[in-house]
């Protein structure tokens, strides 16, 4: 591989402090009302010490952090040093602070074909599909069931499988969430997105159920994207993690494009807009189409390995924890384009996505490592591999955890931390579901701060970063967000600039560290979220989740 020179990695005041272990000067004081003296030594906490961690791991050697290359191994050294310097005992693999999580990566061949007596489906145009299996050659053929929104929600009193056996068949599925009718306002969250309402969550019910292939109908309004994002993503290299052995999983996964969806459902001789309305009431049963259907699908399937950088700091309740999570990983180095000079950026440094959660997490051990006792549970820092593929080092590490899910009082994720200055609010996904909520509120209160919503609960941001996996299993846990509420006269241009970035350098190799950067805000949010772990540590009681919620029940089941 060929990558364009490095820049070379300026040794700033910062990063010497870092080196040599002695601390620069706190670039506040923690507030005076803040956590008792056995707290986290928040002092340690520092802007400069985040924008030291970030301007290393998201330097051009590190070629953009991907799993399984060179800069990812790199990056995975520096974290799992950084921890050891810290103090922190490895909990990885074999006493290591690496836990090797193994990704099949997999491109379909376009072959693919998907037929019903009387036409064939074209790759690209009307289907698009990938494989639970890792077998070269897949073929699935079987009757086709529409089973509506593909739901079994219990606490919701909704089942879309009922009376059916879907083993062996074919599902033909609706994304998104039932709607929530007049005299049931909250049903499915309202307007917010259950994960019910994910795509995910439709292709792990639908091989819990027993099906063979599973076809998602695809239309703009209920995907919230256009067909063109479904043929870009789920084309070319996919990457997931081998089934467990013995779990069930899907021959075929696909998305059916609407006007594809209503020729096949006419074939089977109902009407599509007729089953759909009937799917979004009470009372739906799936409906057996009089169709079969076959598929074949071929691919090239390869295994890597790429590690969680995991280290513990053991509490007083050794064998119950708190987790903190932050990916490391990234999009590495991206081909070149066609006529893009020779000498083009296309490093993926990642500097805010997640270079800064990262560095953030390491203060945050820092703080704990140097409090002068121990914490209440143990701290656990498990810095993910392959969030951007699929969340699929923090599933790995949910199903093969260092301790049972059920000993876990909390996970803490940091997905990019505000490199903008101080803000008045935090964000925290998922403080309206747990009782996390009040004492982040506590906290951010006694700090002057206020606890801010999300502010786009229809887009169903909780469902996609490594918290996820662990709120799945019954953890309750947060994930910071992006801030609404800059401080100071360039409040409006701040949150602009916040914005700016979404729409040109999310995702793209200009996520470059830039020494203009202010981590003020960012010191600030890993304070208060290392007093937050820190307290849920020492408290008597594990958090729980709100009555109702999704995630519940997952601990009582
Ligand atoms: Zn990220």
């Amino acid at each position: 591989m060929t990558v364009p020179p490095l820049r070379p990695l300026v040794v700033s005041a910062a990063l010497a402090a870092l080196v040599a272990g002695c601390a620069p000067p706190p670039a506040a004081p923690p507030a005076a009302s803040g956590p008792a003296a056995s707290g986290p030594a928040e002092a340690e906490i520092t802007a400069a010490r985040i924008a030291a961690h970030v301007q290393v791991l998201s330097h051009d050697g590190f070629e953009g952090r991907a799993p399984a290359t060179r800069g990812g191994d790199l990056a995975t050294t520096y974290l799992a040093t950084q921890l050891a310097l810290l103090g922190l005992e490895p909990a990885g693999d074999n006493g290591t602070y690496f836990q090797q999580v193994p990704i099949v990566e997999a491109t379909v061949d376009r072959s693919f074909s998907l037929s019903v007596p009387g036409r064939t489906y074209k790759y690209l145009d009307d289907v698009v599909a990938f494989s639970g299996v890792e077998d070269a050659r897949v073929a699935v053929s079987g009757d086709v069931v529409f089973v509506g929104h593909g739901i079994v929600a219990p606490e919701q009193k909704w089942n879309d499988y009922a009376g059916v056996d879907v083993k062996g068949k074919w599902v033909l599925i609706m994304v998104n969430d039932p709607p929530a009718p007049a005299d049931e306002p909250t049903l499915f969250g309202g307007k917010a997105l259950t994960y019910y309402g994910r795509w995910t969550y439709k292709f792990e019910e639908a091989a819990r159920q027993g099906a063979a292939g599973a076809l998602l109908i695809h239309t703009d309004e209920s995907a919230t994207y256009p067909w063109q994002v479904v043929q870009s993503s789920w084309t070319g290299t996919q990457y997931a993690l081998p089934p467990a052995p013995g779990a069930p999983a899907l021959g075929v996964k696909a998305w059916i494009s609407n006007a594809a969806a209503i020729d096949l459902v006419k074939r089977g001789g109902q009407d599509l807009d007729a089953l759909r309305a009937k799917a979004s009431a009470r009372g739906f049963t799936p409906v057996p189409l009089a169709v079969r259907a076959s598929a074949t699908l071929t691919q090239r399937s390869a295994r890597k390995v790429a590690p969680n950088v995991v280290g513990v700091l053991r509490g007083e309740k050794a064998d119950e924890a708190v987790i903190v999570t932050a990916h490391w990983d990234h999009f590495g180095v991206r081909a070149p384009q066609p006529g893009e000079p020779a000498d083009a950026d296309r490093i993926h440094n990642g500097a805010y996505d997640n270079a800064s959660g990262c560095a953030a997490a390491l203060t945050m051990a820092q703080a704990m490592a140097r409090a002068g006792t121990k914490p209440g549970r143990s701290m656990y820092f498990v810095f993910t591999t392959a969030e951007e593929s699929g969340l699929l080092g923090s599933e790995y590490f949910a199903a093969h955890p260092p301790l049972p899910m059920a000993k876990v009082a909390a996970n803490i994720n940091v997905d990019g931390a505000n490199y903008l200055g101080p803000t008045k609010d935090i964000v925290m996904l998922g403080s309206d579901r747990s009782s996390l909520g009040p004492m982040l509120q506590a906290l951010a209160t006694a700090r002057g701060r206020v606890v801010g919503e999300d502010t786009h609960p229809e887009r169903g941001y909780f469902f996609r970063s490594d918290h996820f996996p662990l709120a799945k299993a019954g953890v309750p846990a947060l994930s910071l967000s992006e801030p609404k509420q800059f401080e100071g006269p360039n409040a409006a241009a701040l949150l602009a600039r916040q914005e700016a970035y979404n729409g040109k350098d999310y995702h793209q190799p200009s996520d470059e560290y830039d020494p203009a950067w202010d981590f003020t805000g960012a010191a600030n949010d890993a304070r208060l979220l290392a007093a937050l772990a820190w307290q849920v540590a020492a408290a008597p009681e594990m958090p729980a989740y709100n009555a109702g919620d999704q995630f519940a029940e997952v601990r009582t089941r």
